[in-house]
């Protein structure tokens, strides 16, 4: 079979011959729906046929910002299908969050919750989007509507493996989001890998309970499944005892630390709920040693975890076999084709054990940041690897293991919260002289997001009212879940705030010490 370099060319070559068998079962919809390989097909056909009667430019970016439903994977696959550019959106962003990406990357067609429609729309209007449509979990919106108008044939647009496919946002830690351009072969290339390396197999079921406004639900986990023709089970939400009473169907499941914590908090997890699975994968954060080993001893299951980012898709993963060669606290060996190394900040190379920035290549690893060359530049070194931000180490045998992040970035519940953002709204807010945003361990969310915030001389702050303030200004996984008021914020001589103080005593806010 000649490999095509289209994301979804390939991805429909791997559907079964059997078109009529289920691809996709809700789990968490009012009744169970039942996607077949066919109306996968069919629905995104008439999807890319609605995108191409728009006559849209090569490579349109399509922003969509929407809730969680088998409609929004389909969503994707026609961008794919059609030859554009998907940018999803994390679902709980707000205006001033939607309005930066809308004006950075000026999608030409805009997709959101019909409840956003009202403040969505004129907002897209007002920055050159002439398409705005609606999509609900319900199947109910203007897409569909649109779509089913029709016809269920199309002829995939073919793209070269360099071309874009999608574009993720990640915040940046100066305030401003930067887009990573990620390009079919990006994308392909890592789905291959991780169908080989993971043990793929037609039979497999997956229990699909994460976002897919994200790499890991998006990426990761459908294309797992989409690759090796398996049906998925599929939650529009996570819910822990919902998703423990499907496992017994299952085969594979993804999730990030948080999920697997919540479940471990049922007493419905048991060796025997999870008889059938073969595979338990944890990444997007640190996966703690107690839960990797709580997992152990409650399944029998040893969890996989894996490190990844959006700039660079997967590289590295805890062996699929034998499972004991899984260790908790290290996320495994760089995947094939992944070349990883570890250097100071003279960008010496550091021997094995010793603790230094994590630099990768690879045919996964980005293109760029989408318009910012400067930022892109600054992110590879001379001899093309990229800096991925992470601080780690490989011991001698090649497993790495990260210690830290050297942008101080936040990973609360799984997802990224970038202090520098938090900071730049409490500066703003009457009375705040300064603020520091760090991250504390929490047993749920992994971290949270603490706020140290210092009054202006002779003004007096209430912390509530201004976690308030924030609830209504920001997506609410990044508001604090504890804000300190403070005379000053410690500082070294260079005049840096020292987060690492300010970590230690606030450790136990959450956790006893
Ligand atoms: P994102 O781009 O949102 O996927 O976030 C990527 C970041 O998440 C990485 O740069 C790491 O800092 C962190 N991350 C992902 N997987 C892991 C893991 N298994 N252990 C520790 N950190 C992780």
């Amino acid at each position: 079979m000649t490999r095509s370099n289209s994301l979804f060319a390939a991805l429909r070559a791997a559907f079964p011959a059997d078109l009529d068998q289920v691809a996709i079962e809700t789990a968490d919809t009012p009744a169970p729906l039942h996607y077949t390989w066919r109306d996968l097909e069919r629905g995104t056909a008439m999807m890319a046929n609605l995108l191409r009667s728009l006559e849209l430019p090569a490579l349109s970016r399509v922003a969509v910002q929407v809730d969680k439903s088998v409609e929004a994977l389909m969503l994707y696959l026609a961008v794919l299908r059609e030859g554009h550019v998907y940018l999803p959106l994390n679902s709980a962003y707000q205006a001033a969050e939607v309005e930066y990406f809308i004006g950075n990357a000026e999608p030409a067609v805009v997709v959101c919750a019909s409840r956003n429609f009202g403040w969505v729309s004129p907002l897209a209007f007002r920055l050159g989007t002439r398409n705005v449509f609606t999509l609900d979990d319900d199947r109910s919106g203007t897409l569909l509507a649109r779509a089913a108008l029709q016809s269920d044939t199309h002829e995939p647009v073919r793209r070269r493996s360099d071309d874009l496919a999608a574009i993720l946002y990640t915040s940046g830690t100066t305030g401003r989001s930067k887009g990573a351009m990620l390009t079919h072969g990006n994308l392909l290339a890592n789905a291959r890998v991780l169908n080989d390396y993971w043990g793929w197999r037609p039979g497999d079921v997956l229990v699909h309970a994460l976002p897919i406004f994200h790499v890991h639900g998006l990426f990761v986990a459908s294309h797992g499944a989409l690759l090796s023709g398996s049906r998925m089970i599929w939650f529009n939400r996570f819910d822990p005892q919902a998703v423990i009473a499907r496992l017994p169907e299952a085969s594979v499941f993804m999730g990030v630390p948080t999920l697997y914590v919540r479940m471990l908090a049922e007493p419905a997890l048991t060796r025997a709920a999870c008889a059938t699975m073969r595979l338990f994968i944890s990444g997007s954060a640190p996966l703690l040693l107690d839960t990797f080993t709580q997992w152990q001893q409650r399944t029998g299951h040893t969890l996989l975890e894996r490190y990844g980012m959006s700039e660079t898709v997967m590289l590295t993963s805890n062996p699929f076999s034998p499972a004991s060669a899984r260790r908790g606290g290290t996320v495994g060996f760089p995947l094939p084709g992944v070349g990883l190394r570890v250097h100071d900040d003279q960008e010496r190379p550091l021997p094995a054990g010793e603790i230094g920035g994590i630099q990768v290549r690879g045919p996964n690893v980005f293109e760029g940041y989408w318009r910012m060359p400067g930022k892109t530049a600054e992110e590879f070194t001379a001899d093309g690897w990229f800096r991925t931000g992470d601080v780690g180490c490989v011991d001698a045998e090649g497993r790495v293991s990260i210690v830290g992040r050297s942008k101080d970035l936040v990973i609360s519940g799984g997802f990224n919260v970038y202090p520098a953002e938090i900071e730049g709204w409490l500066n703003d807010m009457p009375g705040v002289a300064e603020s520091a945003v760090i991250g504390v361990p929490h047993a749920d969310f992994g971290e949270a997001v603490v706020a140290v915030v210092v009054p202006r001389p002779g003004a007096t702050l209430d912390s509530q009212a201004l976690i308030d303030a924030l609830k209504a200004r920001i997506a609410h996984f990044k508001v604090p879940k504890a804000l300190v008021l403070a005379a000053e914020l410690p500082r070294n001589t260079m005049g840096k705030v020292q987060k690492n103080r300010l970590r230690e005593q606030h450790q136990a806010l959450f956790i006893a010490a």
